[in-house]
């Protein structure tokens, strides 16, 4: 099944396009429906999304709802009490008012797929990130204190330069604001180490996503750096 990271939802592979479009005003997005239907095929996604009855274990990226009623005669599952209410006047009429507390996902907010089902929730341990900032401040520094103190040879051209071509970016910059601007947030600066908690998060979220990633795409990600060849290719053509 193929879920909206953006708003948790499920998504059938049709509607992928429309749903980035309409609902998350993505226009500039380029998905065409072949990529999609190709993923579909690789990972057998069916066109249209499951019907559900649970309990089944917690589906990871749907929205969780922790407070969620379910009917002790029916089983079946609503997100609110006046919703409950309303399913026990309508289908059981004159029945005392009995409900189970229970744990819930649905996979869309839009009918037909906006019922709830009953999950059992997985256990969430989180990897957490040993991230030391001041450590790692004083080490950026103590790299920074080391880098300069080795004695470069200006005229040397770097293979980093050439690939990132910083110096034409920098071009015309007062270098001094621009090293400034990229220091590690001192603890004085209260609005930067706001971002010390977003950051922090992202990163949390990345190292948590790693055991879901493809295997292919991590091998991708741990191999050589093609800009490199890059590097080397064009190096080689302009000395052609
Ligand atoms: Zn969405
Ligand atoms: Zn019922």
């Amino acid at each position: 099944m193929i879920i909206c990271t953006s708003c948790q939802s499920g998504l059938e592979p049709a509607a992928v396009t429309s749903h980035l479009l309409n609902v998350h005003k993505l226009k500039d997005i380029c998905l065409t429906q072949d990529s999609i239907d190709k993923v579909c095929e690789e990972f057998k996604i069916p066109a249209s999304l499951p019907s559900i009855q649970g309990p089944l274990p917690e589906i990871e990226g749907l929205v969780v709802l922790t407070t969620a009623l379910q009917c002790k005669i029916c089983r079946t599952v609503r997100g609110s009490l006046s919703s409950i209410k309303k399913h026990y006047s309508q289908n059981h009429p004159g029945n005392a008012l009995e409900t189970i507390d229970v744990t819930a996902q649905r996979l869309s907010q839009q009918p037909p797929h906006n019922a709830y089902f009953p999950v059992i929730p997985t256990n969430k341990q989180l990897l957490t990130l040993p991230i030391d900032l001041n450590l790692l401040r004083t080490e950026c520094d103590m790299a920074y204190v080391s880098f300069i103190s080795v004695d470069v040879d200006k005229r040397t051209i770097s293979p980093w330069l050439l690939t990132t071509g910083w110096h034409t970016h920098i071009a015309g910059y007062d270098i001094q604001k621009l090293r400034k601007l990229v220091e590690m947030p001192q603890p004085q600066e209260a609005l930067l180490s706001k971002l010390e908690k977003g950051t922090t998060a992202v990163m949390q979220r990345g190292v948590e996503l790693m055991k879901d990633t493809p295997l292919l795409v991590l091998q991708k990600l741990n191999s050589p750096d093609p800009i490199k060849e890059w590097v080397v290719l064009s190096v080689c053509s302009s000395l052609n």
